[in-house]
């Protein structure tokens, strides 16, 4: 997706995933989201370490650098939205408040919060703690978002015609949207709550965009959350007896 919208121009470097591992655990494949106008260059969450070279990729696709990245938007602590700080680090790193407060409490080993790089984000230079409300960026607010985790944010661009809300993991696909159930959550009635919120900003314009936190991102047609653009999803696997043989495995349905 690339769309402009009042001055911006949102270009989702990865969609992320709605699905899980059946045997090796989570996947984490998150989404990320650049962000370029009012002189500044945005990335919305940064992904997890197999994102790397394809977030670098992304950036040069559109005649970028890491250095000219001015801003990383952070959702929350989870290791496949915020490690790759580390890349940018002499952007403005924005991550909420009460997000990092809980975070560096966590206990190591325990929890997908990334311990590490949370706490050396504790007191990186160019932290930005942000609050319930706070205008990040012209036009780009952040909300308190929480139940998958506490201090979890929201970011939403509002336009003329339409919004585009980064929901991150608050509302990490399309069957959580639709149905207010999620997984991973601390409480569920809280992450309902969100949702609920999520879907207020949503229906403030009827052109408003969700992009999610792994998932694509999403329009409303008559009422109803509907994809925009293709899900593209693959692995391929050294089956055979040489490294020339690989089996690709499609993850999409018809
Ligand atoms: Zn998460």
């Amino acid at each position: 997706m690339s769309i402009a919208i009042d001055g911006y121009q949102v270009d989702i470097i990865v969609s992320g995933f709605p699905g899980k591992s059946v045997c090796h655990g989570g996947l984490g494949w998150s989404t990320i989201v650049l962000l370029r106008g009012h002189g500044r260059i945005a990335l919305v969450d940064v992904g997890t370490f197999g994102m790397r070279n394809l977030l670098q990729k992304g950036l040069a696709d559109h005649g970028l650098n890491n250095t000219d990245v001015t801003e990383v938007l952070l959702t929350h602590g989870h290791h496949d939205h915020c490690i790759n700080w580390v890349m940018f680090r002499d952007a403005r790193i924005v991550l909420g408040q009460s997000e990092l407060e809980w975070a560096v409490e966590q206990p190591w080993g325990e929890t997908p919060v990334a311990e590490l790089y949370v706490e050396r984000l504790n007191d990186w230079p160019t932290l930005h703690r942000a609050h319930d409300g706070e205008e990040i960026l012209p036009g780009i607010t952040c909300h308190l978002a929480a139940g998958h985790t506490p201090g979890h944010l929201i970011y939403v661009l509002r336009g003329e015609s339409r919004d585009v809300i980064f929901t991150g993991d608050a509302a990490k696909n399309r069957a959580e949207l639709i149905s207010r159930d999620t997984d991973m959550t601390y409480d569920a009635s809280i992450s309902r709550a969100t949702i609920n919120m999520i879907w207020e900003h949503w229906r403030r314009h009827p052109a408003s965009i969700v992009v999610p936190g792994h998932d694509l991102p999403m329009v409303l047609e008559d009422g109803r959350p509907e994809y925009i653009g293709k899900r593209e999803a693959a692995i391929t696997a050294w089956y055979g007896d040489d490294m020339e043989t690989t089996t690709r495995i499609e993850l999409t349905v018809a």
